[in-house]
């Protein structure tokens, strides 16, 4: 499986964003964008006036970073989107944030989205039952994702379960710690998101 090699808190450096992609260490006073926000290498103090295409360049990375995707697959589901009834960009989040890595990560099974991929391709979650071993698996509302019994003392997941409120949950699941369970009680809404994303650049991006 292809991925990423860089030392992941130079991308939020290179993005000039918090994405999150290091656990519990970006709420700790060692995030390294908190130490040093400028970008990385000999001149990244310099962050000059962007162009058009800079601007749109830099949204599409930071949203295809944050979610840990390849530029092949974020372009499918940007072309996915696409084909959707409504707005493009909104429909580019809802469909990054209904993948199964995301839901695992946002139901506090992982501290950040790579290790929730890793749990994913290792088996360690059931869809309504059924072993999913597929981070881009795309959940759907009443969906129930369900942590298999054996994973259930995965001293990773534990931990990560006990700092989940600091995380935050969004609205559209539901918890149930004691059953090592969630739920897809809605679809996400664009407005619900919480990261500031600017989704229109990456469409102006992807049309030209
Ligand atoms: Fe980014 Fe987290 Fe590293 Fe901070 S600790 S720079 S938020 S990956």
């Amino acid at each position: 499986m292809a991925r990423y090699t860089e030392a992941v808190c130079r991308i939020c450096r290179r993005e000039n964003n918090k994405l999150f992609l290091k656990g519990d260490r970006c709420f700790a006073a060692k995030c390294s964008f908190e130490r040093r926000a400028q970008a990385p290498g000999q001149h990244g103090g310099r962050r000059g006036k962007s162009s058009d295409y800079g601007l749109q360049l830099r949204e599409k990375q930071k949203v295809k970073r944050s979610y840990g995707m390849l530029e092949k697959q974020f372009k499918a589901l940007f072309s996915k989107a696409e084909r959707q009834k409504g707005v493009t960009g909104s429909n580019l989040l809802i469909l990054l944030e209904r993948r199964l890595d995301n839901v695992v990560y946002r139901l506090g099974f992982a501290t950040s989205r790579s290790q929730a991929r890793q749990m994913v391709c290792h088996g360690h979650f059931q869809v309504n039952g059924t072993k999913v071993d597929i981070p881009s698996f795309l959940v759907k509302n009443g969906d129930v994702i369900t942590l298999k019994e054996k994973s259930r003392k995965n001293a990773y997941i534990l931990a990560s379960l006990e700092t989940v409120v600091r995380r935050g949950m969004p609205n559209w699941l539901e918890l149930d710690k004691a059953a090592f369970q969630g739920k897809v009680v809605q679809l996400p809404v664009r407005e619900e998101l919480p990261m500031q994303i600017s989704e229109q650049l990456i469409v102006e991006f992807y049309s030209k």
